[in-house]
C-alpha cells in the first residue's frame, strides 16, 4: 500500500500561530513587570517557536491521521471491496470520503443483488417442489388403490390405473428434463453449436412429430403458402427444434377444437428471417402478455397442468432465442388466438 501525504497545513499553521501569540503575549508581560525588554528574545523566540511546533504538529497529526486511516483501509480490504484495493492511503478527507461512499455504493449493489438471487433461489425451490408434488401424489394415489384397494385384481381397472400412473410419471420426467435444461441454460452451462440447416425442413419435422397430439382436437398444422426451395437458417437445430416443438405444442394445448395452427417464413432484412408460428385459439389476455415467458407462470394454472405443462416451456424458449441473440415477440387477442414469433440469421 503507498502512502501519500496530502498536506494539509490549515489546522497546524493555525495552533502554532496561537501558540507564537501566546508566548509572545507571556514574554511581554514577564518583560514588562519583571525585566527591561529584550527585542532578540521577543521576536526570535517566537518565530522559531512557531516553525517548530508548526512542523511537530503538522507531523503528528499527518502520522496519527495516516495510522488511523490506514487502519481502516485496512479492515476494509479485508472486505474484499473493489473500489478500496490496491488504493493509495491519503489522509485527505475528501477523497477518503468519495473512497468510502464507492464502498458503500459497491456493497449496496451486492447486498442487493444477493438478496435477488436468494429470493429467486426460494421461489425456484417452490415452484419445484409445488411441480412435482401434484404427479407424484397422482402416481402414489393410483398405485395404491391399485395394491391397497384391491384394484389390481379388476382387469379392467388395472389396466386404467396403471395408464394412468405411467401419464403420472412421463409428466414427472417431462418436469425434471425441463428443470435440468433450464437450469442448465441459468447457470450458462448450455452451449450453443451454430450450424447451417433448412428451417422449413425442421418445422416439417415438428409438424410430423405433433400431428397425433394436433389429431386429438382436430387442429391442422400448415405452412402459410408453400415453400418451394429451402430456407437456410444459421443456429443450433436441436435447440431451434426445441422451440418449435414448444411453440407448436402450446398453440395446440391451448388451441380450440378444429382449429388451426399455422408457421410463416419471413424474410425481414438481407439476414434475418422471422418465423411466425400462429393459430385460432384461446388466446391471452393482455395483462399476461409482459409475463408468459417467466419461469412457472400460467394463465390457467389447473388448466395447464392438465394439459401436462410445466409452465416452463415458454421460459426455455426465451433462453433458446436469446442464447441466439435473437429475439421472440407475442402477440394475441383474447379468446381469438396468438402470434409467437421469433427471428434467425440466415448468414453467418
Ligand atoms: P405451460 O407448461 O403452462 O404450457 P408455458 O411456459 O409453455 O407453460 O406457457 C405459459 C403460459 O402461457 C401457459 O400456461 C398458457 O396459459 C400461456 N400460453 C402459452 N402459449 C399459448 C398459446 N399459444 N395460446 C394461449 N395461451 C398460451
Amino acid at each position: 500500500m503507498a502512502i501519500s501525504f496530502k498536506k494539509s497545513y490549515k489546522f497546524a499553521f493555525k495552533s502554532s500561530l496561537y501558540i507564537s501569540f501566546f508566548v509572545v503575549l507571556s514574554l511581554l508581560v514577564y518583560h514588562n513587570f519583571i525585566q527591561p525588554i529584550n527585542y532578540f528574545i521577543l521576536i526570535v523566540f517566537p518565530i522559531t517557536l512557531f516553525f517548530f511546533s508548526f512542523f511537530l504538529m503538522q507531523y503528528r497529526v499527518e502520522v496519527f491521521i495516516y495510522k488511523r486511516i490506514k487502519k481502516l483501509y485496512d479492515e476494509v480490504s479485508l472486505l474484499d471491496a473493489t473500489s478500496l484495493k490496491n488504493k493509495t492511503v491519503t489522509t485527505d478527507v475528501s477523497t477518503l470520503t468519495n473512497d468510502i461512499r464507492n464502498f458503500a455504493k459497491e456493497k449496496k449493489i451486492q447486498i442487493e443483488s444477493l438478496n435477488i438471487r436468494e429470493e429467486y433461489r426460494r421461489e425456484f425451490l417452490g415452484n419445484i417442489s409445488h411441480e412435482l408434488k401434484t404427479p407424484l401424489f397422482t402416481v402414489q394415489g393410483y398405485l395404491d388403490t391399485l395394491i391397497e384397494g384391491g384394484a389390481i385384481k379388476d382387469k379392467n381397472l388395472r389396466v386404467k390405473y396403471i395408464e394412468r400412473a405411467s401419464k403420472g410419471v412421463e409428466r414427472l420426467i417431462n418436469i425434471v428434463q425441463d428443470l435440468d435444461m433450464i437450469s442448465k441454460f441459468e447457470v450458462g452451462d448450455l452451449n450453443i453449436d451454430i450450424e447451417g440447416f433448412d428451417i422449413i425442413a425442421e418445422i416439417q419435422n415438428v409438424f410430423d412429430l405433433l400431428e397425433m397430439k394436433a389429431d386429438v382436437k382436430n387442429i391442422i398444422l400448415m405452412f402459410d403458402e408453400k415453400y418451394i426451395s429451402p430456407i437456410h437458417v444459421y443456429a443450433d437445430k436441436d435447440k431451434i427444434q426445441q422451440v418449435l416443438t414448444n411453440l407448436v405444442m402450446n398453440s395446440i394445448k391451448y388451441g380450440k377444437e378444429n382449429g388451426t395452427t399455422e408457421i410463416a417464413v419471413e424474410k425481414i432484412s438481407k439476414t434475418k428471417i422471422l418465423v411466425r408460428i400462429q393459430d385460432n385459439g384461446q388466446g391471452i389476455e393482455h395483462q399476461h402478455l409482459s409475463r408468459i415467458f417467466e419461469r412457472f407462470y400460467r394463465i390457467n394454472k389447473s388448466g395447464s397442468r392438465e394439459e401436462g405443462g410445466s409452465g416452463l416451456g415458454l421460459a426455455i424458449v426465451k433462453h433458446i432465442i436469446e442464447a441466439h441473440n435473437e429475439k421472440i415477440f407475442v402477440q394475441s387477442t383474447y379468446q381469438k388466438g396468438s402470434e409467437f414469433s421469433f427471428t434467425l440469421k440466415t448468414s453467418k
